[in-house]
């Protein structure tokens, strides 16, 4: 066979060599030790927790290292695209304040390696397949769909792995004329790997790959005639990270373990290629506890797989890259105890320290460190983040805001200052759930009376109303309702009632808790004095009033 021939008469267009594009995208020039990382989504309009996470690892290595971090969109399954599917991926990931140094953009790309976009990159990948079939070691294959099907059938019949190998690799001797004419007979055809690896487990070469979070991955090497090239003279996944990760000189590939079994071909096709090798860290998949029983997450059945879950719920960004980066790193919780107020990003983040047997993703921890993580927002940004979120999702909420931000201000600092400051405040949607008693629209009367003291609730608040004083300093505020439960046959002290329950129709907190419930319609909430302090006198007396008519 001349295989020269082949591959003239299979891309007569193709005219540069792999030598002309080593000279169009040269090794990159950066510090020694520099990493170079890529997020590689498919347009398909869905971003998920998955990519999140993924991203953060990318970004971690290329920034800590002085490194270069791109975006590829991996476009080749064209009935997978969504139109603006671009624009989310980088508005998501953006809310989540991961940026890009190079790559694909809303309106085009930037840096030198592109294009970025892997349907623009047709010639490329047909450079290098031409290459291969020069070499004899990529072939056309005929079989239609139907003959495949029925190798499949045979297959499972006869118990052998399934695929395109050995006996079953119909087309991969034929001769020159054969393959010339049907071509001329306009039958249609892939390009196949002519594999060397065999598929007998016993005469198998064992590959070992290091694996950046795994160690040492060992596995029978590739021997599938596998696709290459799709009969559109598009490549298929595994063609196009081989050339791309090469060409766009990415050092460490991140991407999700389900990867790992199609390694061996990646490993194969890097060797006929003649690249060196990124170094692949294969990510766990995110779990979550389900009944128990550890499972992935799912699309379908896991709303918080979704980012925009977390956008319209209003998570604070910086709290899900802080949880993110809890279960990225089996030290970090550690490093953050140690270093309570330092940036995430002065932790150095390190891919041996990642799991490798499914990370589990938690909403309740998640809520804890979001907890942990609004504490320490000032009033001010955490105002602005609350604008910001309703603004886009709650848009009949925002006039409460705006206009009256040094009313929301104290709202959202209730309780914070002091030693142990409280920790009520989780994401935007709870938040607003939490203070919405403080805005006269949203303020009505959810829980009852305690029952020992539903009888006497209007004349406490009766009592109540005559003796206040929106000047009373806190002792003086508490000291005026210990004299109404006292008058009113209530224990001053609930220990006084514990003693004697039987004295006494209930205790001074049960007091309290009508005043609450009057002012917040609650029964639980921070200090009542503080609150009334921010609600101010008016707002105060009328609602004690409206319970009282
Ligand atoms: N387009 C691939 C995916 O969405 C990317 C995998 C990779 O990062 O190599 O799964």
């Amino acid at each position: 066979m001349n295989h020269d021939k082949l591959a003239e008469l299979l891309f007569p267009r193709i005219t540069k060599t792999p030598q002309d594009y080593e000279t169009i995208y040269p090794p990159r020039s950066l510090p020694d030790g520099a990493k170079v990382t890529r997020l590689g989504p498919s347009p398909t309009g869905f971003i998920h927790l998955g990519n999140l996470y993924g991203a953060f690892v990318d970004e971690r290595l290329a920034r800590q290292s002085g490194g270069v971090f791109y975006l590829r969109i991996e476009d080749t399954d064209d009935k997978r695209y969504v139109e603006g599917a671009v624009e989310t991926i980088l508005t998501s990931l953006d809310f989540f304040g991961i940026d890009f140094d190079e790559g694909a953009t809303i309106d085009g790309a930037i840096g030198d390696y592109g294009p970025y976009y892997q349907s623009q990159r047709g010639e490329i990948y047909q450079c290098y397949v031409k290459e291969l079939v020069k070499k004899g070691q990529a072939y056309p294959c005929f079989l239609t769909e139907e003959e495949i099907s029925d190798i499949r059938a045979k297959q499972e019949a006869n118990k052998e792995n399934p695929g395109i190998y050995g006996h079953y690799a119909a087309c991969r001797d034929l001769t020159l004329e054969e393959i010339e004419a049907n071509i001329a007979a306009g039958k249609s055809y892939v390009i196949r790997l002519k594999s060397d690896g065999d598929q007998d487990p016993e005469k198998a070469r064992v590959i070992s790959v290091e694996d950046g979070i795994r160690g040492t991955l060992s596995m029978p090497e590739n021997y599938q005639d596998v696709v290459i090239l799709k009969a559109t003279g598009i490549p298929t996944y595994h063609f196009a990270h081989v050339v791309d990760d090469h060409l766009m000189r990415t050092t460490h590939v991140i991407r999700g373990e389900e990867w790992i079994s199609s390694l061996p071909i990646h490993v194969e096709l890097f060797e006929k290629l003649g690249f060196e090798m990124p170094v692949f860290c294969h990510t766990a998949q995110l779990m979550k506890l389900d009944n128990g029983n550890k499972r992935k997450l799912s699309k379908r059945k896991d709303p918080e797989l979704s980012l925009d879950y977390y956008r319209q719920e209003g998570y604070v960004p910086e709290a899900i890259r802080e949880y993110l980066l809890t279960i990225l790193n089996s030290n970090y919780e550690e490093w953050r105890q140690e270093n309570p107020d330092a940036a995430a990003t002065d932790f150095l983040f390190q891919t041996e320290k990642m799991s490798n047997s499914g990370a589990l993703f938690d909403l309740d921890k998640l809520n804890d460190v979001s907890k942990d993580v609004l504490v320490k927002l000032p009033a001010p940004q955490l105002c602005q983040f609350m604008k910001d979120w309703a603004g886009e999702f709650q848009p009949e909420i925002l006039p409460l805001f705006e206009g009256h931000e040094d009313y929301v201000e104290k709202i959202l600092d209730l309780g914070r200052s002091g030693k142990k400051p409280r920790k009520d405040l989780v994401y935007g949607k709870q938040i607003f759930e939490f203070i919405n008693y403080f805005f006269d629209e949203h303020f009505e009367i959810q829980d009852a009376y305690p029952e020992n003291a539903a009888d006497d609730a209007k004349e406490i608040l009766t009592k109540y109303l005559e003796t206040y004083d929106h000047g009373d300093d806190q002792s003086q505020w508490f000291d005026k309702i210990r004299t109404i439960a006292e008058e009113l046959n209530y224990a001053a002290r609930p220990k006084d009632y514990k003693k004697n329950p039987d004295q006494y129709k209930g205790h001074v907190g049960d007091v309290s808790t009508v005043i609450r419930i009057a002012i917040m319609g609650r029964s639980q909430s921070p200090d009542i004095w503080e609150i009334q302090q921010i609600l101010g006198e008016d707002r105060v007396k009328s609602r004690i009033q409206a319970q009282i008519v």
